[in-house]
């Protein structure tokens, strides 16, 4: 398999060279040059498969002989281990036809987790192989550091910073980046906030001197092509589950930068019978207005009770563009040029194409909590803010009640408990069993200065070899 970028000038890479590359030289993504297609009969094989042996069958195509069967499978077999649940991800009905996928049931009570956990098995597996070292350096407010620290903590072959936001991250997440002690782990607060942090890595990727050329830096968030590939085998998963393919199913994914939303997307080209995608966002919501109006223009950063989600521009949307735009690479660094000075919009006619593709809506605080509660009081069950977002656009949106309305479950209410308070439940979530003593466990991190220098030499000293 190969893979192009979606700006059209970056070389074509194989697999190996994707997972370890992230940004294309072009400043594009990497996307794959076509797609695997399977019929509705192969689909229909898969039926009663564990999830790591679908996900092999899901995933091979785009692996292809970057990594021998065997070995794949293997590593497949150990990630879906560690999650909390033999079904991995289980479904949760709401009501009639309605569903919660749980998608975190991994170490980190997040969805990020199906494609951490084997991002960092993946870089280990090809790292050995080519007796190379990368340093892992990325910015969080939330999420995606704990996934990572989580995914890379067994490698031999890579060292992970994160930096985070000093006093600015829950306590729940800075725990769960904190306590996870090992040699290759290395959590840095930054006294700034998380912009500082971003900006310290993309300065720190733009010239990675600081290293001396003895390892190189790797990235870990969603631009990633191994964490979208990695996430469009639940929406088989769940599809089979509920007497796909044989029915058509529609879901609606809690969406900040487009990965999780378009995976699904991916998952209905390759032959899987998707009726709907919703697209669901927070106040924070240029794809919504992007579809409702075909004007794609940043706004000021909103805070809200669905930090995961709160972004300004959604870096895989322009993987979906490079698709609108018949794969046209010129046609999407033009409109994206345009787009980071103001607002664009696209041929009517495309847009109108990616009406068809996907519904949207946007939900604010209130009616995030208004939902959270709702559904409690139907069901005594639980949704964490990003999910309740997903459950409401899912009924907002719904066309075909005989079809199952799918929303993804992408966190764990315990890890948002301000906003289940806020909701004015007196239920308090609780953490499940495997990390209940999380608050006892000792912690480990730096702090310091909010200067680009301080930090690398932080790392230029503290990698493994250094
Ligand atoms: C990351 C995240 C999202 C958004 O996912 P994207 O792939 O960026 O759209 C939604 N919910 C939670 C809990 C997350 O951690």
């Amino acid at each position: 398999m190969r893979y192009i970028s979606t700006r059209g000038e970056a070389p074509a890479l194989g697999f190996e060279d994707v997972l370890l590359t992230g940004l294309a030289s072009d400043g594009g993504l990497y996307v794959p040059e076509s797609l695997p297609h399977f019929s509705l009969e192969e689909i229909r094989s898969w039926r009663g498969l564990s999830y790591s042996e679908l996900a092999f069958r899901v995933m091979h195509p785009f692996v292809d002989d970057a990594i021998p069967a065997d070995d794949f499978r293997a590593m497949l077999e150990e990630t879906y281990d560690v999650f909390a649940h033999q079904a991995v991800a289980p479904l949760v009905q709401l009501d009639t036809n309605e569903w919660v996928l749980e998608l975190f049931r991994g170490p980190t009570l997040a969805f990020k987790d199906f494609a951490l956990q084997l991002l960092g098995r993946l870089l280990d597996y090809v790292l050995e192989k080519r007796k190379q070292h990368v340093v892992i350096m990325g910015a969080t407010s939330g999420d995606t550091g704990s996934a990572a620290i989580e995914g890379c903590r067994r490698c031999e072959h890579v060292d992970i910073f994160i930096l985070h936001p000093y006093q600015r991250v829950s306590e729940v997440q800075r725990r769960q980046m904190t306590t996870v002690l090992g040699d290759n782990i290395h959590n840095i607060a930054v006294k700034g906030n998380f912009d500082d942090c971003q900006r310290m890595v993309k300065e720190s990727f733009g010239d990675q001197s600081f290293l001396g050329g003895k390892t190189q830096l790797a990235a870990v968030n969603s631009i990633n092509w191994a964490r979208i590939m990695a996430q469009i085998v639940y929406y088989f998963q769940a599809s089979l589950a509920l007497g796909g393919p044989d029915r058509s199913m529609a879901f609606s994914v809690p969406t900040g930068n487009f990965g999780d939303i378009f995976a699904g997307y991916l998952a209905k080209k390759m032959g899987l019978p998707i009726s709907q995608l919703v697209i669901a966002t927070n106040r924070n919501d240029i794809l919504h207005r992007f579809m409702s109006g075909n004007r794609y223009e940043q706004h000021k950063l909103e805070h809200t009770l669905s930090p995961s989600m709160d972004i300004m521009v959604s870096s895989n949307f322009e993987r979906l563009l490079f698709d609108l735009h018949g794969r046209d690479g010129a046609a999407v660094k033009s409109l994206l040029e345009n787009a980071s000075k103001g607002p664009v919009s696209i041929e009517d006619y495309r847009w109108r194409h990616a009406r068809k593709l996907f519904d949207s809506d946007a939900v604010d605080d209130k009616t995030t909590c208004d939902t959270i509660r709702e559904i409690y009081e139907q069901n005594e069950y639980l949704l964490d803010p990003h999910t309740a977002i997903g459950v409401r656009a899912a009924r907002n949106c719904r066309r075909d009640m005989a079809i199952p309305m799918i929303t993804l479950g992408t966190a764990h209410p315990a890890k948002f408990p301000d906003a289940i308070a806020e909701s004015g439940l007196s239920v308090e979530p609780q953490l499940p069993p495997h990390m209940a003593d999380l608050f006892e466990r000792e912690e480990r991190y730096t702090v310091l200065d909010n200067d680009v220098q301080g930090v690398q030499d932080f790392i230029a000293k503290h990698w493994k070899n250094a």
